[in-house]
């Protein structure tokens, strides 16, 4: 029986282990019941349409709220044709909506996701787990980073 989480990626791991398997980040790890803060969650898994993206979108945020996590890594992908570059997109603009409606605090993009931006240096500053993140400094196109 699994009883421990990454502190990074929120996903229950095998003890022993010194990098996350799902995130890769080095392990430090927390204590199941006292949950990570922050979740990675992949949008694109399973090749979904924008339709099924959005509303996986909206079904996530609304566990992330029930199991109180307080910052989210959304995996969109990109590109610039094709269900990718609109999922980003779309998923961006229903983001800036829900912001704009209070239902979330803040929005982090992949791209400023980094030491050398000033809303990411914030970021990091107010979840100091977050510089364990794989993508800290790779300015990846393909995430964004929710403050609930
Ligand atoms: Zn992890």
């Amino acid at each position: 029986m699994r009883d421990i989480c990454c502190g990074v990626c929120g996903n229950e791991v095998e003890p022993g282990l010194r990098r996350c398997p799902f995130c890769e980040s080095e392990l430090e790890l927390v204590a199941v019941g006292q949950i990570a803060l922050h979740k990675i969650i992949n949008l694109k898994q399973g090749m979904p349409t924008v339709e099924q993206a959005l509303a996986r979108l909206d079904r996530e945020l609304e566990q992330a709220r029930l199991e109180q996590r307080r910052v989210l890594t959304l995996i969109h992908g990109y590109g610039s044709s094709g269900a990718g570059g609109i999922i980003r997109q779309e998923v961006r603009i229903r983001l800036q909506y829900l912001q704009h409606r209070g239902r979330i605090s803040d929005i982090v993009i992949g791209e400023d996701f980094s030491t050398r931006s000033g809303v990411g240096l914030n970021l990091l500053r107010r979840f100091p787990v977050l510089r364990q993140h794989g993508d800290v400094n790779r300015g990846n196109l393909g995430i964004t980073l929710v403050v609930l």
